[in-house]
């Protein structure tokens, strides 16, 4: 093997949310590629490197010339916000890799959004959930439309990526009043903006004001299941712990038909 292609899911924005496998990855690379703002962040935290930068809708050029440079024997870091794999580049990458036989691609995992924002908010997944991206540039609506049906009508609770920009306005309000057919309008929901990065806000809110919003791509929409709760100012998704009651006594591990009980 010639080459060797990293895609680093750097999590939502800080150092501190970057995994030491992440940044150890980072450090060493010699060049780091991909959408300008990432590789600007990248090279923030480890500078002195070659950066191949690309605009966003340019995914399949950056990705041809992350690997271009890896087949010459530059490690190259073709670097993603959040986690690499979850509308991140790893997947592009992992289709293409077959027109490189000489480079060797490995995927280093991240924080995404969902999770980084979840504990901002408080733990509003802790429980089964969907996360369903907005974005149409690449998902017909209808398709979108329907998983948004679904996740509503099984009553998970919905972690909405990309829920709009300057040029997509009012997705969510659509997506809103589509879960709001099996989820009444006093459904707990929360708002993360800028998770890590400087002007992070947090906000909980109803499903029926969250209809009113008009998030920008830097924002991860949580909408509640019908189980969810605001507790002090946070929003929980309960996993049906009984408070006030003594835990269940310890049972014998070898126990032969001891019932599972799900871990913390
Ligand atoms: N790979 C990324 C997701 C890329 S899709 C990840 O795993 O997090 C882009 C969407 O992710 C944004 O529109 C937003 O909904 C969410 N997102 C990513 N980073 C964010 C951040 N720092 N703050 C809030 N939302 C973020």
């Amino acid at each position: 093997m010639a080459g060797r292609l990293y895609v680093v899911g750097m999590g939502p924005g800080s150092y501190e949310q970057m995994t030491i496998q992440a940044a150890r990855v980072l450090e060493q690379a010699q060049v780091l590629a991909g959408y300008t703002a990432y590789v600007e962040r990248a090279a923030r935290y480890f500078p002195g490197k070659e950066v191949l930068a690309a605009p966003m809708r340019q995914e399949v050029s950056r990705c041809r010339q992350a690997f271009a440079r890896a087949a010459e024997g530059a490690v190259t870091a073709l670097v993603c916000g959040g986690d690499a794999g979850i509308y991140g580049m790893a997947g592009l990458v992992l289709e293409l890799a077959p027109e490189y036989p000489d480079v060797q691609v490995e995927i280093i995992p991240g924080v995404t959004a969902a999770s980084a924002g979840g504990a901002l908010l408080g733990a509003p997944i802790g429980h089964d959930f969907a996360v369903i991206s907005l974005s149409d540039l690449l998902t017909p609506l209808e398709v979108i439309d329907r998983r948004l049906a679904c996740a509503a009508a099984a009553d998970l609770a919905i972690c909405l990526y990309n829920p709009g920009s300057r040029h997509r306005k009012g997705y969510l309000k659509r997506a809103c009043r589509i879960v709001g057919r099996w989820r009444s309008p006093d459904t707990v929901c929360g708002l993360v903006r800028q998770i890590g990065r400087e002007g992070q806000q947090t906000r909980i809110l109803t499903l029926a004001r969250l209809a009113e919003e008009e998030p920008d791509m830097a924002t991860t929409v949580f909408i509640g299941s019908s189980a969810a709760r605001a507790v002090n100012g946070r929003m929980v998704l309960p996993r049906g712990y009984r408070l006030g009651e003594a835990d269940a006594p310890e049972r014998d591990v070898q126990e032969k038909d001891a019932p599972e009980r799900e871990t913390p």
